[in-house]
């Protein structure tokens, strides 16, 4: 076994690969850009090297400096994680030639399965069954509208060099097939530098399914199950699990056995993923793509299996023979992961960037009937930044089955608690409670479907309305009742029982707040039933847990100046609390205008100006695009909001932008 390896990685998964290597009693190296100087992964390793300036293309893109950093720290092998060089074949067949270690499979696999035109190819000759489709290359416009008419539409057009959702349409006739094949062209050339096309059927109630391969130097290869990801986002995985809520044993197993076969065919010989397209229809699956190294969502698959699958990587890297056999590989219970992002839901999933005043995540090991794992690479008061991808953190769950798993998941994100920058959590709770979610009935579309003008929050039950009422008097009523008997001799002592009123939006609740001595309250809203609280919040907590009414619940609070603010899976909602008199004069405060900003682009969070679209004096219509900002590997495209005419543009392309900067007006 190796005694030092060096991680190619930054965040969440520099992190997790640590905390195996540290249980294996292996040294690591992290290598570090500016930005992450003082992450949690360099605090966590062994040692650390600089490498650079932020952007990824001047540091952890830069091979030349990883192989510095191995050679000045003596390390024998890097493990790439993913993202960045890991499925650069140049990378791994330049490490062999210096002699250095490489935990990810052989070049050979990675160039093989790098390409979906060759990758496909090959797996149909492994006997993998693939969408039926032209493997070949197409020429022209005219050729494509052929051969989608020969395959039958609906079809799929994509891009052989794509990757990360890039360079894919569907085409429902002719029509869209002569727009969409020169479009894929166009966005495979500029993304990949490579506009080679091709068409496939495309698989109607799609679902992602994988198959997590494993194997070794010596000719072994296991599969171990699958994970279905289908909650998807713009191709971008958000929830995953495992197993599937779809496969069968039968199906499962002729799956994992197309996939161990096709990993044979490129002596694979490391961790990978195969992925297939799986009809809900007929369960009829399909080889979509293998990628050759460890999953985001890899532990989904280590919390059914109880396999490391890092451990088992750098087993196989440092010449091991794989210790399991496919008769070890059984399924135990069910596991969700959702990924945790910086973004915005209410806004359209705006990247979101700046520091974590609070970052609480749910406690690891058991909750309720499941259990919790935590992978994260953040902490309190690190800065979330625009360089690399919006993805924070994991939490992923397990129970013994499905509804056990989720019913977990959502309780441990009604105790994820972060204040400074937005979070998709209220959006991943919303989902975990949505019946059809819940039914396992789910496709690739089911965020579009179920969410087709985005999210806008979930609206209050009458039971989580009655939780924040309480629980916001009750801190209040604590907090204001602890500031009077420390604030001086001559006040008189107040009393425990005390009416109070709950601002909720343009609602007021008249409550009577009963105090008692030992973490318990009576509650009376609006002159209806009591309620009992009892909980062991003390000031400085922000997530208010205990029992209403016998009933546990948990209620997390944020921002000190503006209220409670309530967030409870999918719900947000904001609280005052204040004296009758006070919320008196607070109905008749006058409503505060907005300040008219439809004549203003504003640039919704720093980053990088891509492209500005419009010209001095041009007309613009609402809805048009303005200019295009990047961050966080997104670009995001900025519309106007009302007709105008541009009085001036402030920014150009190529320009860093602040939040909040004023980029375009209009007259
Ligand atoms: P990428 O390299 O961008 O991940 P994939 O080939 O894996 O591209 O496809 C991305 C997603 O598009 C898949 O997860 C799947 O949901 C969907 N998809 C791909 N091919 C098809 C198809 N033929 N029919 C239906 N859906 C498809
Ligand atoms: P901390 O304990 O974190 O230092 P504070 O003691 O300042 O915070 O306040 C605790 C909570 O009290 C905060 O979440 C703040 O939003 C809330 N709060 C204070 N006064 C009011 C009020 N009048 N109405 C609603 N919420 C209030
Ligand atoms: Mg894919």
């Amino acid at each position: 076994m190796f005694k030092k390896i060096l991680i190619a990685n930054r965040g969440e998964i520099a992190v997790r690969v640590i905390k195996t290597c540290r249980r294996m009693g292996v040294q690591t190296v992290v290598v570090y850009s500016d930005a992450d100087a003082n992450s949690m992964a360099v605090e966590m390793a062994d040692e650390a090297v600089h490498i650079g300036p932020s952007p990824a293309a001047e540091s952890y893109l830069v091979a030349d400096k990883i192989i510095e950093a191995v050679k000045a720290t003596g390390a024998e092998a890097i493990h790439p994680g993913f993202g960045f060089l890991s499925e650069n074949p140049g990378f791994a067949k330049r490490l062999e030639e210096e002699g250095i270690g490489w935990i990810g499979p052989n070049a050979f696999a990675i160039d093989a399965m790098g390409d979906k035109i060759s990758s496909k190819k090959l797996a149909a000759e492994a006997g993998v069954s693939t969408v039926p489709g032209h493997m070949g290359l197409i020429e022209d416009t005219k050729e494509a509208v052929k051969i989608s008419k020969d395959i039958g539409y609906p079809v799929m057009i994509k891009a052989s060099a794509g990757g990360g959702g890039k360079g894919i349409r569907v085409a429902y006739n002719d029509k869209d097939v002569e727009e969409g094949f020169p479009a894929v062209k166009a966005e495979a050339k500029s993304s990949f530098g490579d506009d080679r096309v091709f068409i496939e059927k495309f698989i109607l109630e799609p679902r992602h399914i994988e198959i997590q391969v494993l194997g070794d130097k010596h000719g072994n290869c296991i599969y171990l199950n699958e994970r279905e990801c289908s909650i998807q986002r713009r191709n971008q995985k958000v929830i995953e699990e495992a197993p599937s809520p779809l496969l069968d044993p039968e199906t499962r197993k002729k799956m994992g056995e197309q996939a161990v076969a096709l990993a044979k065919a490129v002596n694979y010989d490391s961790a990978g993923t195969v992925e297939f397209v799986v009809s809900g229809k007929d369960k009829g699956f399909y080889f979509l793509e293998m990628n050759t190294r460890l999953q985001v969502e890899h532990p989904v698959t280590e919390l059914i299996t109880g396999v490391d699958l890092v451990e088992q990587m750098l087993r196989v890297a440092s010449g091991e023979k794989l210790a399991i056999k496919q008769s070890d590989i059984g399924i135990n219970g069910w596991a969700v992961e959702s990924r945790v992002y910086a973004e915005d839901p209410y806004r359209n999933f705006l990247p979101s960037i700046g520091r974590l005043k609070r970052f609480h995540p749910p406690g690891e090991g058991k909750l309720g009937e499941g259990e919790v794992r935590m992978d994260s690479g953040v902490r309190e008061g690190d800065e979330i930044s625009m360089f690399y991808d919006p993805m924070i953190a994991k939490l992923i769950t397990w129970g013994k089955d499905r509804d056990t798993a989720l019913d977990a998941h959502g309780e441990a994100l009604d105790r994820f608690h972060i204040e400074g920058i937005q979070d998709n959590i209220p959006f991943i709770a919303a989902v975990m409670d949505e019946k059809r979610f819940r039914s396992g009935n789910i496709t690739t579309a089911y965020i579009k479907d179920e969410f087709p003008e985005g999210f806008d929050g979930v609206p209050p039950t009458e039971t989580q309305e009655t939780q924040l009422i309480c629980a916001a008097a009750y801190v209040h009523g604590f907090l204001s009742r602890r500031a009077a008997l420390t604030s001086g001799r001559m006040a008189p002592v107040p009393e425990a029982r005390r009416e109070w009123v709950v601002i909720l939006g343009d609602k007021q609740y008249p409550v009577t707040l009963d105090l008692g001595g030992d973490g318990d309250a009576e509650i009376t809203i609006d002159g209806g039933k009591t309620h009992t609280l009892v909980t062991d919040w003390v000031p400085g907590q922000h997530l208010v847990e205990g029992t209403l009414d016998g009933k546990t619940f948990a209620v997390k609070f944020a921002d000190r100046t503006e209220g409670y603010v309530f967030r409870h899976r999918g719900v947000a909602l904001r609280a005052l609390v204040c004296t009758p008199q006070i919320a008196e004069l607070h109905a008749r405060l006058p409503e505060k205008p907005k300040p008219d900003t439809s004549k203003l682009i504003i640039s919704p969070m720093p980053g990088l100006v891509v492209s500005i679209d419009v010209e001095l004096d041009q007309e613009v219509q609402e809805g048009e695009a303005v200019c295009v900002v990047e961050a966080m590997k997104m670009q995001n495209i900025i519309r106007a909001e009302a007709t105008g005419t541009v009085k001036a543009i402030n920014v150009s392309a190529g320009d860093s932008v602040a939040a909040d900067e004023i980029m375009v007006e209009f007259a």
